[in-house]
């Protein structure tokens, strides 16, 4: 895969990771307010938010999401990325423009699908 054309997938995975993070940063932020009962002080509610704190807040999907793309990133570095993990051809890369953090071709992905 041209270098161009990985660094533009690792742009869109590293995009999905932030917003699914910024998303639930969002959600706790606005519980936090809730109990407060009073205009959010937003210096605190970011101090309060840490990593870790949405990191263990996330939902059963989003958590394997977040992993699906933590993985694509890791093979990215690896020089994986692109490969199939099961058959080890290369994977369609119009399947990997609809779904970037794939580890399946298009045919071992409809096989395990059944
Ligand atoms: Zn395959």
């Amino acid at each position: 895969m041209l270098a161009e054309t990985l660094e533009t997938f690792r742009r869109r995975l590293l995009g999905r990771r932030f917003s699914l993070l910024q998303r639930r940063q969002r959600v706790l932020a606005d519980e936090q307010e809730l109990l407060a009962e009073r205009e959010p002080d937003w210096e605190d509610v970011a101090a309060a938010k840490t990593a870790a704190t949405v990191l263990e807040s996330l939902s059963e999907a989003e958590r394997i999401a977040l992993g699906r793309i933590q993985g694509a990133l890791d093979r990215i570095e690896r020089g994986s990325y692109g490969y199939c993990a099961a058959c080890r051809s290369k994977i369609e890369e119009e399947r990997l423009r609809a779904v970037p953090e794939t580890d399946r071709c298009g045919a071992c992905a409809a096989a395990a699908a059944g």
